[in-house]
């Protein structure tokens, strides 16, 4: 079986550097804020162009930082995509928000604007919550349609916040994920584009003010002094350790980006006229966190290449407004039929930097050979 995302190769890759920084951590004992949180923080702020990184425990962390530091709670709506992974959609409920489910284009796998702006208006015509924001996810790794999104949050005074959890390092213009948001979010769990050996996340943000919120929520809601709490917060910082070792994988991030590009184009050439390939524009740059393919017959083709040896995930099985758990705030099966047609065909192939040609190649001709059979 080759590997669907080959953490040990690239470990194997960077060893001396990641073994150096992680006894740099261990001889100076500063495991909770050490010096690696702050060195890290600055150089990913560089790397996407943004004023603020804070780095947080998790993803999923981030973004109830980011929605606890705009008040919102309950009574409140917050739109997001229902084709996303479960976070997006479970911070919104720990802060007592409503979700408001909208559907994603069926190209590019992201919140339609068109549905977005329907139940905004749909949710101010009920009169019941207020909207008070958007949560755009970047699926496998393609920066959602920023400007667009922006007008509408700017019209409905909305607050918007980008889930870049998957697409840390794309581009959309000539800005990086990071940049194109009011807010963004990112995951270092393992398996992201840029991951650490455990769970990690960060804010990104240009505004001075909810940076600094986002620090002391992270520590428990401190003011200037250590136990001065001046706000709820959270005890979720990056820890030390992991910064270290981002600091060694950040070295090498953007060539990584690059294969990982190459491999796309490899994956597009090899297979665009077999199955339905992924959206390419000329605007945005993909950090290819997934290499998603869409097939009628799923989970025999899944079937079959495991059988040959080829992993292949399927991200996601359910959207979010069929899950057991947040049914209630959506309109129930045929409701978004964008997002439930995408669960039933989508199917995501190995990718990572520590491939070569030579596999790709070895997995589009067993694709090849199973499709369709
Ligand atoms: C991974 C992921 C998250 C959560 O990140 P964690 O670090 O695992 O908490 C949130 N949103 C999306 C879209 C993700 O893919």
């Amino acid at each position: 079986m080759i590997p669907f995302v080959d953490l040990k190769a690239q470990y194997a890759h960077l060893k001396t550097e990641i073994d150096d920084r992680i006894s740099k951590v261990l001889a100076h004992g500063q495991f909770i804020l050490g010096p690696e949180v702050t060195e890290f923080e600055q150089a990913l702020a560089s790397f996407t162009g943004v004023e603020h990184v804070i780095g947080v425990a998790s993803g999923t962390d981030a973004l109830q930082i980011a929605l606890m530091a705009e008040g919102i709670g309950k009574g409140d709506a917050v739109f997001l995509p229902s084709f996303t992974f479960t976070a997006t959609a479970e911070v919104v409920l720990i802060s007592g928000a409503e979700p408001v489910f909208c559907e994603v284009g069926c190209r590019d796998f992201n919140i339609d604007v068109e549905d977005l702006k329907h139940k905004i208006e749909r949710v101010i015509d009920e009169g019941r919550l207020t909207p008070r924001a958007v949560i755009a996810v970047d699926l496998f790794g393609l920066p959602a349609d920023y400007s667009a999104l922006e007008k509408v949050s700017e019209h409905h005074d909305l607050f918007l916040v980008g889930d870049g959890a998957q697409s840390l390092g794309a581009r959309r213009g000539d800005k990086r994920v990071g940049a194109l948001a009011p807010a963004t979010i990112t995951s270092f769990f393992p398996a992201k584009p840029l991951g650490c050996y455990g769970d990690g996340g960060a804010l990104l943000t240009d505004d001075d003010e909810r940076a600094a919120h986002y620090k002391s929520i992270r520590a428990h809601g401190k003011g200037e002094a250590k136990y001065d709490i001046v706000r709820t917060g959270l005890n979720s910082r990056l820890d030390t350790l992991q910064a270290a070792i981002l600091l060694a994988k950040l070295t090498v991030f953007e060539e990584e980006l690059e294969v990982r590009r190459r491999l796309a184009d490899q994956y597009d050439d090899r297979l665009n006229d077999l199955v339905q390939t992924p959206l390419r524009d000329n605007t945005s740059k993909s950090a290819w966190a997934q290499y998603a393919i869409l097939l009628d017959d799923r989970d025999t083709v899944a079937a079959r290449l495991k059988e040959k040896g080829i992993p292949t995930a399927v991200y996601y099985p359910k959207p979010m407004h069929l899950q057991p758990a947040y049914s209630r705030y959506g309109d129930g099966e045929g409701s978004l039929l964008v997002s439930e047609d995408l669960s039933r065909r989508i199917l995501c192939l190995p990718m990572h930097a520590y491939m070569d040609d030579a596999i790709v190649e070895r997995i589009c001709n067993t694709v090849r050979g199973v499709v369709g059979v």
